[in-house]
């Protein structure tokens, strides 16, 4: 059964992509850029391993997952030989330890604490693990993330820890059906992302701004996205099987 439904969403998948794509395409030449400008992330919580490779079989070059247990219970299945993985949802710090250099940017760094944590696990393991500064753009409660306008201190003494380098930033954007007011959410996102580069820190490059999902994707590359997370336009609904 499972096999089955697989094998009939696989030309969706194909399709979805394309669409995107084309969007993607879109919206980057309206915003000045072209689309070689912006990098499409396949988010797959929840999607297993014969879909994600097809994905992979079909172009995407990058995924992102939620779970350091989910994303390392898949990984030894998945063809990543040409395809980067991040990490993407809250990282608690008792979890550290096992996703440090598995995954080539984690890029929810939402505290200092835990940027302390994946700094001293990289250094123990001898590498350096590059991450991505959260930023709670809509100063939700239900969200985590750096508020805008304290992201750029934070950012100068994370900055500071060593085993880690600083790319840049992403957001989860609140819900917004207005889609000028959301282009503008992005905006301030993209101003902040200036402004910190404009600083030159040591050991920051404000490289990804990863903002833009399945339902806002387009409006924040408009505001100056330059990595979308696209999860269900690219494989459908997700279906959460309960497995705690
Ligand atoms: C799930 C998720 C996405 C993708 O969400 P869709 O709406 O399915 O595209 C992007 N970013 C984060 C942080 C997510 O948790």
């Amino acid at each position: 059964m499972e096999k089955l439904s697989d094998e009939f969403r696989f030309s969706d998948i194909e399709e979805n992509l394309k669409v995107i794509g084309e969007n993607i395409a879109d919206a980057a030449v309206k915003s000045g850029r072209s689309e070689k400008d912006v990098h499409l992330m396949a988010v797959t919580k929840t999607v297993n391993a014969i879909r994600i490779n097809h994905a992979i079989d079909c172009g995407v070059n990058l995924i992102g997952e939620n779970r350091v247990q989910e994303f390392l219970g898949k990984e030894a299945d998945l063809h990543l030989e040409n395809c980067n993985a991040h990490l993407i949802g809250h990282l608690q710090s008792n979890k550290v330890k096992q996703i440090i250099g598995k995954v080539d940017v984690i890029q929810s760094v939402d505290t200092l604490s835990i940027a302390n944590e994946i700094g001293k696990r990289a250094v123990n393991g001898g590498l350096n693990q590059k991450i991505l500064l959260e930023v709670n753009v809509g100063n939700e409660d239900s969200k985590f993330g750096f508020n805008l306008d304290e992201v750029e201190e934070r950012c100068a003494e994370i900055a500071e820890i060593e085993g880690i380098s600083v790319c840049g930033l992403m957001c989860v954007a609140p819900i917004c059906d207005d889609k000028a007011a959301l282009i503008k959410i992005f905006q301030n996102m993209y101003n902040k992302f200036i402004d910190i580069d404009g600083q030159k820190m040591d050991n920051v490059s404000m490289s990804i701004l990863s903002m833009g999902m399945s339902g806002d994707y387009e409006q924040a590359i408009l505001g100056g996205a330059n990595l979308v997370r696209v999860g269900s336009a690219i494989f459908g609904p997700r279906i959460y099987r309960d497995k705690h």
